[in-house]
């Protein structure tokens, strides 16, 4: 089968592979849409360390194509999402409510990191009951596959956050986390919004998901516009979903003493990640820091699903471009310059 690697630090291109093959609890699912996703290129450029001829990608819905011999729930041709984080169900962290740190810290993240990942023709799911969810008939595969990582992730930033019903939140940066964690934020009941970024499609689309109010940083200080918006003592809660050092101390600036700091970032550079110790108030201002990887699973993805069901959120506005899987290597490219207002390719297998 066909599959897109990382050859080498750097280095991507197309490569052939066995499709592989269930072990008794497992599936494989042959590919119909997948997403490429900016950790994919923060894992080309050297984020995990080496690989070699690792396949890419941990976003993808498609159809069960085998099972294996316990596989309950599931059956070829069953149309699934598969979440980008798929836990081992029964390990202690996932028992004590931490399953995308199962095994290890971040242990949970199998695809295009301990395994090959989804951007192939076929691919291969451990513990398939508890990993896959079926996609509704009504829902499309090109929505069902937001389900995977950016809809479980924003909405957990959001979750994390802790946004007291009516209460106020800041979200900075707006890419595909930060614009779901927007949608979340409405869907948890937030009573004014503030998303910040300075690139004008991504402002509009977070209107679009219920930010009362937008901030380009290049022209305000986002700091000081957001304290004075939330009546000059700062918002409930604040979503750091870029992964900059300086985002993050933002995120505590703007929070209010007794609030929530909710990082869905990932931080992949510098030794140290800085708390500005004055407005965490020399550490006693009872402001809470949270932090969390995608969570993964059957149920969390049938909620999600649910969501996208009922119109709740429509995760499509989301998609500004499409590639066929042999336009691969032009996706990727673009993805990692961010070319054209790139927020999210889809990308469609035949
Ligand atoms: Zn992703």
């Amino acid at each position: 089968m066909k599959t897109f690697v990382m050859k080498s630090i750097g280095r991507v291109g197309f490569a052939e592979k066995p499709v592989p093959k269930p072990g008794p609890f497992d599936a494989i699912v042959k590919t119909t849409n997948a997403l490429i996703c900016t950790s994919d290129s923060h894992t080309v450029h050297g984020a995990i360390g080496p690989r070699e001829n690792l396949t890419l990608g941990h976003e993808a819905v498609g159809v069960v194509h085998e099972v294996g011999a316990e596989v309950r729930g599931f059956r070829p041709g069953d149309r699934v999402v598969v979440g980008a984080i798929t836990p081992d169900w029964g390990d202690p962290a996932s028992q004590a409510g931490h399953s995308s740190q199962s095994g290890q810290a971040l242990g949970g993240w199998k695809f295009a990191n301990i395994k090959d990942g989804v951007f192939a023709e076929y691919f291969h799911v451990n513990d398939a009951d508890a990993n896959l969810a079926h996609i509704p008939a009504t829902v499309a595969d090109e929505a069902a596959v937001y389900c995977a990582d950016m809809l479980s992730t924003g909405l957990m930033a959001a979750e994390n956050a802790a946004i007291p019903m009516g209460g106020t939140v800041a979200i900075f940066a707006l890419g595909p986390v930060g614009l779901m964690a927007t949608a979340g934020a409405k869907l948890c009941g937030a009573g004014l919004i503030i998303g910040i970024d300075n690139v004008p499609r991504r402002l509009e689309l977070a209107r679009k998901y219920g930010a009362d109010v937008t901030i380009d940083f290049s022209r305000q200080d986002p700091v000081a516009e957001v304290v004075q918006l939330a009546e000059g003592v700062g918002v409930d809660s604040a979503i750091e979903a870029l992964g900059g050092d300086i985002t993050f101390q933002n995120a505590v600036k703007v929070t209010k003493p007794g609030g929530t700091i909710s990082n869905a970032g990932y931080h992949g550079g510098g030794e140290f990640v800085h708390i500005p110790r004055l407005d965490w108030g020399v550490g006693m201002a009872e402001k809470t820091i949270r932090t969390g990887l995608c969570p993964g699973g059957r149920l969390r993805m049938e909620r999600l699903l649910r969501l996208v069901e009922r119109g709740r959120v429509d995760p499509t506005l989301l998609t500004t471009h499409r590639f066929r899987f042999d336009e691969m290597a032009e996706a990727f490219e673009m993805m990692d310059e961010k070319r054209d207002g790139i927020i999210k390719p889809l990308i469609l297998f035949g």
